[in-house]
C-alpha cells in the first residue's frame, strides 16, 4: 500500500520547501521537489500548500503514572489517542522503579503498561538509589534495550531523589555507559523543610505551593547539578525548566562547550502563578512542579527557546482528575501533582510562538520534533522528513481556529488548565506507522499499535 503526500510545504527544523512524498510500508521511500505521478500511490492526499513537517515527539509524559492520589488519569491507550489528536506521533515516559528493584524489571513491568499504546514510545528510567550493580544494571538498559537516557531527581528525596553523593555516582556510571542524565532540578531538602512548616503555620491552600518551591531553588539545582555532570564528564538534559534564573546557567555551560540541554513546557510558557489566586477548587489544577511562576519568567523562556539555549518543548503530562486533586483540600502538599497537555502542544506553541513572531517555523518543527529526536537517539529514523525515515507526519491546518476545552479535549481529565485558550492551526492530517490515522481533523478507523523504540 502506498500513499502519496501531493502539494506540500514540506518544513523541517532546517527547511522549507514544495514537494511530493511517496510512502511505502511506514516509510518515506521519495521525497521529490517535482511532482510525484498519482498513479504511483493506492491514496492521495492533497496537502493544499498546507505545512507538513515531521510526527511530535514529546520527551515527557507520565502515562499512568501510579502516586499516593491513585494514577494519573490518562493511560497509554487515552494519552497516546490524546497526543496523536495534536499532532504528536512519539512519547517518551519514564520507569520508576521501587526501592530494591532491578532496573530492566521495572523496565519491562513499564513495557506491558504501554503496550496499549497506540503510537511509538520508548522511557527514560530512573536510577532512584545507588547499589553496587548500578554502573552493570545501566550498561545493559542501554546496550540491550536502546535505554540511553536516565532520569534522575535532585527534589522528593524521601522516595525517589537522590543524595548529592549518589547523583555524582549515577552520573558517572551514565557517562561510563555513554548515555546521557535528566534531571528534575530543585532542591529538595529546601523545599521540604518549607511545605513542612507552611503546613505547621495552617498555610494549606494551593496558593501556598508556589512559595514552597521559589525559582531560586530550581537555579540552585540546576547550576549544581551542570557541575555535577561536568565533573562526570556526563551528557545532561535539564528537564521542565521553568525560572529564568536556571536559563542563565543553562546557557553558560553550553558557551563552554559542556553538552547541556534544557526542556520546558508550554504552561510555563503561557500561564504564571496568578493562577493560584482563588478557591481551591479554581487553582488546585494548577498545582504542578515545578510550579508556574512569574510573567518576567515566561518571556524569559520564549527568548530562551529563540536564542535556541533551551532545546526542546515537552509537556509534562500527567493530568489528574479533581477527586485527585481533592485529597489534598485541606493540604496542599497532598494535591496529586500534575495537568495534562500532551494534546495542546503543537497547537499551543504555533499559535502563541511562530503566529506571535516569537520562534520560527523551522524552530517549532525544531522544538517538538527534531530536537528530541536527535537529543534521545531516534534520529534520523524520527524527527526528519527524508528518504528512509519513519512516514510519521503531520498536514497542518494554519488557519482553523478552535478554543481549548475539557469539553472537546481527548485527554481523560475533567479539567483542562489551557481551557478558554484560543488557538489557531491544527492537524488537519496525522499520518503514523504510514497510515492515515487522522484525516480532515478526525480520527480515521484505521487500528493502531506503538511499539517500544530502541535508542541510540
Ligand atoms: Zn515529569
Amino acid at each position: 500500500m502506498r500513499l502519496l503526500i501531493q502539494n506540500g510545504m514540506i518544513v523541517t527544523a532546517t527547511d522549507t520547501f514544495s514537494a511530493d512524498l511517496l510512502i511505502e510500508d511506514g516509510k518515506i521511500i521519495q521525497v521529490e521537489r517535482s511532482s510525484i505521478s498519482s498513479e504511483e500511490a493506492d491514496e492521495v492526499i492533497d496537502a493544499k500548500g498546507f505545512p507538513v513537517f515531521p510526527g511530535g515527539i514529546d520527551p515527557h509524559v507520565h502515562m499512568h503514572l501510579p502516586t499516593a492520589a491513585g494514577y494519573s488519569s490518562d493511560d497509554f491507550y487515552s494519552g497516546s489517542l490524546a497526543a496523536l489528536m495534536g499532532g504528536t506521533t512519539t512519547l517518551i515516559d519514564f520507569v520508576t522503579p521501587y526501592k530494591g528493584q532491578p532496573l530492566l524489571d521495572a523496565l519491562n513491568e513499564r513495557k506491558k503498561e504501554a503496550e496499549n499504546s497506540l503510537t511509538d514510545y520508548s522511557f527514560h528510567v530512573s536510577p532512584i538509589e545507588w547499589r553496587n550493580s548500578i554502573p552493570e544494571e545501566i550498561k545493559e538498559l542501554k546496550e540491550k534495550e536502546g535505554i540511553t537516557s536516565f532520569k534522575v531527581y535532585l527534589a522528593y528525596k524521601d522516595t525517589i531523589g537522590l543524595n548529592d553523593e549518589d547523583l555524582k555516582k549515577v552520573m558517572k556510571a551514565v557517562a561510563d555507559a555513554g548515555g546521557m542524565v535528566t534531571a528534575h532540578c530543585e532542591l529538595g531538602d529546601e523545599i521540604d523543610a518549607l511545605r513542612k512548616s507552611f503546613i505547621q503555620e495552617r498555610k494549606t491552600l494551593p496558593e501556598f505551593h508556589p512559595l514552597s518551591r521559589p525559582s531560586n531553588l530550581e537555579a540552585e539545582a540546576v547550576k549544581k547539578a551542570i557541575e555535577f555532570a561536568s565533573e562526570a564528564g556526563c551528557r545532561f538534559y535539564v528537564v521542565h525548566v521553568s525560572a529564568k534564573d536556571s536559563i542563565k546557567y543553562i546557557k553558560e555551560a553550553r558557551q563552554k562547550g559542556q553538552t547541556v540541554f534544557g526542556e520546558t513546557c508550554p504552561h510555563y510558557l503561557l500561564l504564571n502563578d496568578s493562577k493560584y489566586q482563588g478557591d481551591f477548587e479554581k487553582t488546585a489544577p494548577f498545582v504542578l512542579s515545578p510550579p508556574l511562576r512569574k510573567e518576567e519568567d515566561e518571556k524569559a523562556l520564549w527568548a530562551a527557546l529563540a536564542e535556541e539555549n533551551l532545546q526542546t518543548v515537552g509537556t509534562d503530562h500527567c493530568p489528574f482528575m479533581m477527586k485527585q486533586k481533592r485529597v489534598g483540600v485541606d493540604n496542599f502538599t497532598k494535591i496529586a501533582n500534575g495537568a495534562g497537555g500532551v494534546e495542546h502542544r503543537l497547537t499551543l506553541l504555533y499559535s502563541y510562538g511562530v503566529l506571535q513572531n516569537k520562534i520560527s517555523m523551522n524552530q517549532f518543527v525544531n522544538m517538538v520534533s527534531t530536537a528530541p529526536a536527535k537529543i534521545f537517539g531516534l534520529y534520523p529514523r524520527k524527527g526528519e522528513i527524508a528518504v528512509g525515515s519513519d512516514a510519521e507526519l503531520v498536514i497542518w491546518n494554519p488557519d482553523k481556529q478552535k478554543t481549548i476545552s475539557v469539553k472537546n479535549h481527548f485527554m481523560h481529565c475533567d479539567q483542562d488548565i489551557f481551557e478558554g485558550f484560543l488557538t489557531q492551526g491544527c492537524p488537519e492530517y496525522v499520518v503514523i506507522h504510514g497510515q492515515v490515522a487522522i484525516r480532515k481533523g478526525k480520527r480515521t478507523g484505521i487500528p493502531l499499535k506503538g511499539t517500544f523504540l530502541k535508542r541510540n
